[in-house]
């Protein structure tokens, strides 16, 4: 039915398809093939202008691109597990519920800010600082998340290498790394140096997000050194979101435990 329609213009269309192949195989942009085909017919039911037609078939390929991207960046980055702020349950945390919000937007990678997540165990910061990692793979900004312990390790093995100032620069390309359980375990001092210059390295460059047991006036002992501390604190908080979580762990939950008699008050336990 097609063919008998316009001859000279399926001629034409099938040298162009076959020159939109060619040029989009040179491209690496495979997908371009596809969308050019499949909204074609569209643009010309639907009396789209070329500029319009052009910028749906290039906003498939960036997407397409965009998408398996993040999902390259997501699997290197190193989460533990991937958590998502969709995941994440704002009632248990009603404080911290804007403020995530706005750092989901990624407003502060672009501007080079720190987030530090403080709170006691299981109250969501390993979960919100994963979330942040995953919202900014997938707004296309390269992720590492790591313990503070590994971080540690990975930076002493550098520095024993002879190669610290390298890995430094590798790591600046980094849009956001993430440190995990600052204070859990304590950090040699000379540990605390390398750490002090990874902090330092990334200062008003790029993002850093900590997640912490401790509030920063117990930081001097993790690290061993107040004035390490007190100057890496300084630079950390100098442009940063401090987010304290509250409230008792989430992992304990409908298990009963918060509902002991020693932690909860004869009261409190009328209530379930
Ligand atoms: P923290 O790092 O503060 O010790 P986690 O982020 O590891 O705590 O949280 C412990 C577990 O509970 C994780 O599996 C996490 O996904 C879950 N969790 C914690 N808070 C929430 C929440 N508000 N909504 C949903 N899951 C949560
Ligand atoms: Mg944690």
């Amino acid at each position: 039915m097609a063919a008998t329609k316009n001859t000279a213009k399926s001629t034409a269309s099938t040298e162009s398809v076959k020159q939109i192949t060619y040029l989009a195989g040179a491209l690496k942009a495979p997908r371009i093939t596809e969308a050019a085909a499949r909204l074609a017919d569209q643009a010309r039911d639907a009396g789209w202008t070329h500029e319009d037609y052009l910028a749906a078939v290039l906003e498939r390929e960036v997407s397409a691109r965009n998408a398996s991207g993040a999902q390259l960046r997501i699997r290197a980055a190193g989460f533990g597990a991937v958590k998502t702020l969709e995941d994440f349950d704002f009632d248990a945390q009603p404080a911290a519920r804007q403020q995530l919000g706005a750092l989901a937007s990624g407003g502060f990678l672009v501007e080079a800010r720190n987030v530090v997540l403080l709170g006691p165990p299981g109250t969501g910061k390993t979960h919100l600082a994963t979330a942040l990692g995953v919202a900014a793979a997938r707004q296309g900004h390269r992720v590492l998340f790591a313990t503070a312990t590994d971080w540690v390790t990975r930076l002493t093995d550098a520095h024993r290498a002879g190669r610290l100032p390298q890995e430094l620069a590798k790591l600046r390309r980094y849009g956001l790394i993430i440190v995990d359980e600052v204070g859990y375990l304590p950090i040699e001092q000379d540990a605390a140096n390398l750490f002090f210059q990874l902090v330092s390295s990334r200062y008003e460059h790029a993002s850093l997000i900590l997640t912490s047991n401790l509030p920063f006036s117990g930081w001097g002992g993790v690290f061993g050194d107040q004035a390490v501390a007190a100057a890496m604190i300084d630079r950390i908080v100098h442009h940063a979101d401090v987010l304290t979580l509250k409230g008792a762990s989430y992992r304990l939950r409908g298990r009963g435990i918060d509902s002991l008699p020693s932690i909860r008050t004869t009261t409190d336990q009328t209530e379930s």
